[in-house]
């Protein structure tokens, strides 16, 4: 160890997945981590609806520690490793690419078989370690590491990913500033893309169900907010369009009937993307003339493009997109699994639910 490095204990707690909805304190070793390597001090990690379903469907096998909307502290740095000292505070990404292959060369980073790796663990097979106290950082994925301001909390840190996540989305719609936009589902995701989406001038029109979440988004920029249903959107895509329908539909929630609203209110030439239908599958009726013949095009956005991470980081830490304003509730690890029950069922008032490690 070298002088400078912060103290690690040998054992600490992690939240570790036995089984289907089976969450459990533990105690584990601290990782150990190689000479190009980082051991970072977890302060802080989001819960993302992706390890939601990985933990409820017991789509992998146990035992894992899951958490990959991370951010914390820099405690450890291997002796081949530059650019990076103990107390440094970190936003991670669990996936790095490999920028050279074959689908990095087509900018499908999310289909690059180094993407698919996970680098960051708290031992047992990588799934992240955000519901651990310590995680390892592998050498792949040291290029993901952002480094968070001084005037700027680890909370935001935790947030890179996922606005990550929307800003990769937003950017394959292709929109011009004056367009339209209808944004299906306004939880975190739903209103993180109304917000970047009003702040390169497309106007926002929200829909979701929960009343509470319809104000969000009008606080953060959407022109109209209205149930599915309402009549202020149909009145809305006429209005802003003058007649013509919406530039670009987002699907922020797996639901089909927003697939077919959403195909049935975009322009000729219009641009869907899905970003909420992860489950494998999932089919849904659809004319496949307003492809062909009207030229509308459905897309689908995973993951986080890691050419982003610049742009990302200075929406997040100058607070453009403050991520701050989505983080509703904040749990200790010891109740991860509470925290788990909250974000996979939303209440009226809960948007982004994040798991706060008390600092060592
Ligand atoms: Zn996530
Ligand atoms: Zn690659």
């Amino acid at each position: 160890m070298r002088p400078t490095d912060l103290n690690v204990p040998r054992l600490m707690r992690a939240v570790v997945y036995r089984g289907p909805n089976d969450l459990r304190l533990e105690q584990v070793k601290v990782p150990r981590i190689g000479r190009k390597e980082i051991l970072v001090r977890v302060d802080v990690c989001g819960v993302c609806p992706t390890d939601i379903k990985k933990i409820q469907g017991g789509l992998q096998p146990p035992p894992r520690i899951y958490g990959h909307e991370t951010a914390g502290t820099i405690v450890k740095v291997g002796p081949n490793v530059t650019g990076w000292k103990p107390g440094d505070r970190v936003g991670m990404h669990h996936h790095v690419p490999c920028l050279k292959c074959h689908a990095c060369r087509h900018r499908a980073f999310a289909q690059c078989p180094q993407y698919k790796k996970t680098g960051i663990t708290a031992g047992f097979e990588p799934a992240g370690g955000g519901y651990a106290e310590y995680v390892r950082v592998m050498e792949f994925c040291l290029p993901g590491l952002v480094r968070i301001p001084r005037g700027n909390t680890v909370v935001e840190g935790a947030m890179l990913e996922p606005v990550n996540t929307v800003l990769k989305a937003v950017k394959m719609l292709g929109l011009l500033a004056g367009d339209t936009a209808l944004v299906t589902g306004q939880g975190p995701i739903g209103l993180i893309f109304t917000r970047l989406l009003s702040l390169q001038g497309i106007k926002v029109i929200a829909t979701d169900f929960l009343s509470p979440r319809l104000r969000w988004a009008k606080s953060l920029g959407a022109k109209i907010a209205d149930l599915p249903d309402g009549k202020a959107v149909l009145n809305g895509v006429d209005r802003l369009t003058r007649g013509r329908g919406v530039d670009a539909a987002v699907i922020a929630v797996p639901v089909d009937s927003a697939v077919a609203q959403g195909q049935s209110l975009l322009r000729g030439g219009g641009r869907m993307c899905l970003f909420a239908h992860t489950k494998r599958g999932t089919t849904t009726p659809l004319d496949l003339s307003t492809i062909c013949v009207d030229e509308k095009q459905m897309m689908g956005s995973y993951s986080s493009d890691f050419t982003l991470q610049k742009e990302v980081a200075r929406l997040v830490f100058s607070q453009k997109m403050d991520v701050r304003l989505l983080v509703t509730h904040q749990f200790p690890l010891e109740e991860t699994a509470e925290a788990v029950r909250l974000a996979s069922k939303p209440t009226a008032e809960s948007l982004k639910v994040v798991v706060t490690h008390k600092p060592g």
